[in-house]
């Protein structure tokens, strides 16, 4: 019964590739840069109305700070635990790129801004729910969270983040369509980000005329650089970089501001109060006396924890994948943030990074692969059918 429904499926996404390439290419070629909310609202309206075609009862999510983001609902009266499927919809790229790269197919493979990462991962999401109600799929509600604020890390929306996590509780499984890679690694890690500016006020004075009389916020953040470097622990997964640094005005003057811009990765959803903590008390302490230290949280994201339900539902993906002869995947770990972080907080197995496979997203070169758009939407009709709720 379920090969014969998985055949069917199947099919179906073959009869529609057309279709599909259009919506990809629509899709690419309405912009949606993250810090445009008025484009990445215009998709959110575009995108409703097409979910709304499929017979979804969808919802905009209204943010004040940041693109609007969409929930949508399919067969809520359904008796097993239901799936998410989740991504996003903004993009890195700034108003107007799409004019110089428009959504093109070359060699079989597909390019424009946002192609990749991650227009092609919601026409993938969509056409699998197609063609799961065209075969009569009735086993599990399926719900679809696709955010308009991904790619800013939710920095002026907390509510963005919150959304997955609270839309997701009680669900068996997670798919997010984000960025594929092209060696079918799948993601079931992904390091959380925690970023921090840490400023010095110290006192200027003429470094030749009265140098006693200055106070060097150059010398005091230059002891905490390496305070700070110092806190990476490679074994518990924590990594803190100090990645720019600023100072001063003139060499003959004692300098009264520095201020370094501090980026962290972690892999334990536990440690984000202890990050910050140690970041304060660096922060409190003082070398040069009568400097001050301020620090300022700019940024945080979750890490995506490699759970066992996580893995779970990674086997059985592997095991889908080989049994409809897309070859083997394999778990892949990495440090950039997704969403998948926070279905897996939600306590829902995730696995990451199904959409189209490709390279060099967040820039200019990047581009998808055609043929992984069909293929990786039968790879995830497998995954829902095959699913069973002994994840967790
Ligand atoms: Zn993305």
């Amino acid at each position: 019964m379920i090969l014969e429904q998985k055949k069917k499926a199947f099919e179906f996404i073959d009869f529609h590739k057309n279709e599909m390439l259009a919506l990809w290419e629509e899709l690419v070629n309405t912009e949606s840069g993250a810090r445009d909310k008025e484009s990445v609202d215009n998709l959110a309206v575009k995108l409703k109305n097409i979910i709304e075609n499929i017979g979804m009862n969808t919802k905009i999510v209204e943010y004040k700070n940041a693109g609007n983001s969409i929930v949508a609902e399919f067969g809520t009266d359904r008796r097993k635990k239901g799936i998410v499927f989740s991504g996003h919809m903004d993009t890195v790229f700034k108003k107007d790129t799409a004019k110089n790269n428009p959504f093109r197919i070359e060699n079989g493979k597909a390019y424009g801004p946002g192609v990749l990462d991650m227009k092609g991962g919601i026409v993938i999401a969509l056409y699998a729910i197609k063609a799961l109600n065209s075969v009569g799929y009735n086993e599990r509600p399926i719900k679809l969270i696709i955010s308009g604020d991904e790619e800013t890390g939710h920095s002026n929306n907390p509510a963005g983040a919150e959304l997955f996590i609270n839309e997701a509780k009680g669900f068996t499984a997670a798919f997010n369509f984000e960025t594929g890679f092209t060696d079918n690694g799948i993601i079931v890690g992904r390091k959380g980000v925690a970023q921090y500016t840490l400023e010095v006020e110290g006192v200027s004075a003429h470094a030749g005329n009265a140098p006693e009389k200055g106070r060097s916020a150059i010398e005091e953040i230059a002891h905490k650089v390496l305070d700070i470097q110092n806190l990476t622990n490679w074994e518990e997964g924590i990594n803190f970089n100090a990645g720019t640094i600023q100072g001063g005005t003139v060499s003959n003057a004692i300098p009264d501001y520095a201020k370094v811009e501090i980026d962290v990765r972690y892999t334990k959803v536990s440690k984000k109060a202890e990050i910050t903590k140690s970041l304060e008390e660096i922060a409190a302490k003082t070398y040069v006396e009568g400097t001050k230290t301020k620090l300022t949280v700019k940024n945080f994201m979750y890490p995506m924890e490699t759970t066992d339900g996580v893995m779970n539902l990674f086997e059985l993906a592997k095991n889908t994948s080989i049994e409809i002869g897309f070859g083997e995947v394999y778990p892949k770990t990495t440090g950039g943030g997704s969403d998948a972080s926070n279905t897996v907080i939600a306590g829902v197995p995730t696995i990451c990074a199904v959409g189209v496979k490709g390279e060099w997203n967040h820039t200019s070169r990047e581009y998808a692969e055609v043929e992984s758009l069909f293929e990786r939407t039968k790879f995830v009709i497998a995954c829902v059918m095959n699913l069973k709720d002994d994840l967790v």
